[in-house]
């Protein structure tokens, strides 16, 4: 089959942009056979090849990216490794244990990767703050803190002098601060990731697969060369379906960042502060914020449903607008800052917000979907399939096979009515929060 979706890099992510020069990609050519080959470069795919690598040092492991190792939605994202879930399953809190415990296990483990291989992506045990500026805002985050309490995890008020002595803004009333949340440079951590695999995994980058076909011998084609292998691992995010799996099982979804230049002497002695932070919006269409410690201010607003990953110009001014709007709001002390990139990146969801951790068909694995949150699921959900299609029986495995399957969206029309409704009403309702 012709696989004709897969993500083509615009170049505008500002957190790859600002690492500077990069190696050349390694491009897959010519015809060869691999005992695996995993497809996408992103926090799934990256966790999977480290994990195999380990479990079966023999085996020749190809992993083919459609783009630069970085550009794509892990390296595009806020950079909060999240400890806790973002939605909370009230009549089952085993289900908030497990995702808390899986996903302590990933931060612990990327913890130790950072330190072994002197990652330099600004980790940063700063925690992370959840805020409030309307009465809607501070009652979702009452919310919130009533079932952190439930689970028994810490978590603290922050009343508007203690925010804005921590943040510098006196934008936001309310906060809720939770400890265990790490914050980072995405584009740092997983080009890093990258370069310290084990030696048996070959990285090849701008090597989108085009075409595929599926038997006891699999073979994956790109433009310029064909491996077969019979072991795939599919860890591409929203672009799963263009394989053939999970059609109608995947909603995918674009948010946009901006990211400043970093600031003057005099502007970050202007903003105040108690040093690099993160916060996260109480509402959907709200939005999140970084102070970098590197001294750039990060926002990170809109969304936009776009099936067919299509951008436009349109789009792209509307958002940087919005973005604007919402700086000036929050940093008067600073106006000339400006943004320096804006970007967006792909977010993919299920029905049910679960994950997909496990066997397409034989042969055929997948560590996709990681509802919005993928540096540590996706990092815990790539180790955990390598785990599995390698026949390690361990209690990571347990926990990720415990999911309940995908569910169905409804027909393409109906979701797409029904996101864009539920999208709009997001951005409308989040008034003071945006
Ligand atoms: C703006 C933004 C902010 C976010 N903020 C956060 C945050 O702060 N914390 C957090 O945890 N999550 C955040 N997310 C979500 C997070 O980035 C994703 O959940 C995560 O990156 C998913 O990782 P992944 O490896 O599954 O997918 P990806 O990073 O998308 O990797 C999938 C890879 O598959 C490749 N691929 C697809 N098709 C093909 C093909 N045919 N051939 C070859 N390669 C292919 C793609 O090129 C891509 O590199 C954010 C996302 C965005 C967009």
């Amino acid at each position: 089959m012709r696989v004709n979706s897969f993500p083509k890099n615009d170049r505008t992510n500002g957190w790859f942009n600002v690492l500077g020069e990069q190696p050349a990609a390694r491009v897959f050519s010519g015809e060869s056979k691999a005992d695996w080959v995993i497809v996408g470069g992103g926090f799934s795919g990256l966790g999977a090849a480290r994990r195999l690598g380990e479990l079966r040092p023999n085996d020749r492991i190809v992993l083919l990216e459609a783009g630069r190792i970085g550009e794509n939605a892990s390296g595009r994202n806020s950079g909060f490794v999240i400890d806790l879930p973002h939605n909370f399953s009230q009549e089952q809190p085993e289900h908030d244990l497990r995702q808390i415990r899986v996903n302590r296990m990933a931060i612990a483990w990327l913890a130790e990767l950072v330190e072994r291989h002197q990652i330099r992506c600004q980790w940063s045990h700063r925690g992370k703050v959840h805020v409030a500026a309307t009465r809607q805002g501070r009652k979702n985050l009452e919310v919130m803190a009533q079932r952190l309490t439930g689970l028994g995890e810490a978590n603290e008020h922050w009343d508007k002098a203690r925010l804005t002595a921590y943040l510098g803004t006196d934008y936001f009333d309310y906060g809720l601060f939770t400890p265990g949340c790490i914050l980072m440079q995405p584009a740092a951590l997983v080009t890093g990731l990258a370069r310290s695999l084990p030696g048996n995994v070959e990285i090849y980058e701008e090597s989108a697969v085009t075409g595929f076909e599926d038997g006891a011998t699999k073979t994956l084609e790109t433009a310029g060369g064909k491996v077969t292998t019979s072991q795939v691992i599919l860890a591409t995010n929203g672009w799963t379906p263009a394989f053939g799996f999970l059609e109608r099982q995947l909603l995918t979804m674009h948010t946009f960042a901006s990211l400043t230049r970093p600031l003057t002497t005099a502007e970050q002695a202007a903003l105040g502060g108690e040093g690099d932070w993160g916060t996260i919006p109480s509402t959907l269409g709200g939005t999140t914020m970084r102070y970098t410690r590197d001294h750039r201010l990060l926002i990170r607003r809109s969304l936009r449903y776009r099936p067919d990953f299509t951008i436009t110009d349109g789009d792209q001014a509307r958002i940087l607008g919005e973005h604007h709007e919402t700086f000036a709001k929050r940093f008067p002390m600073i106006p000339d800052v400006g943004f320096e990139h804006t970007w967006g990146g792909v977010l993919c969801m299920s029905r049910n917000h679960v994950p997909k951790c496990g066997l397409l068909a034989d042969g055929v694995w997948a560590a996709v979907c990681q509802n919005a949150v993928g540096a540590a699921k996706g990092t815990i959900s790539g180790r955990a399939v390598a785990e599995l299609a390698a026949g390690a029986d361990t209690d990571l495995v347990a926990d990720m096979t415990a999911y309940e399957e995908l569910q169905r969206f409804p027909p393409a029309w109906i979701t797409s009515l029904a996101f864009r409704a539920r999208i709009a009403h997001a951005q409308l309702t989040a008034r003071k929060e945006a």
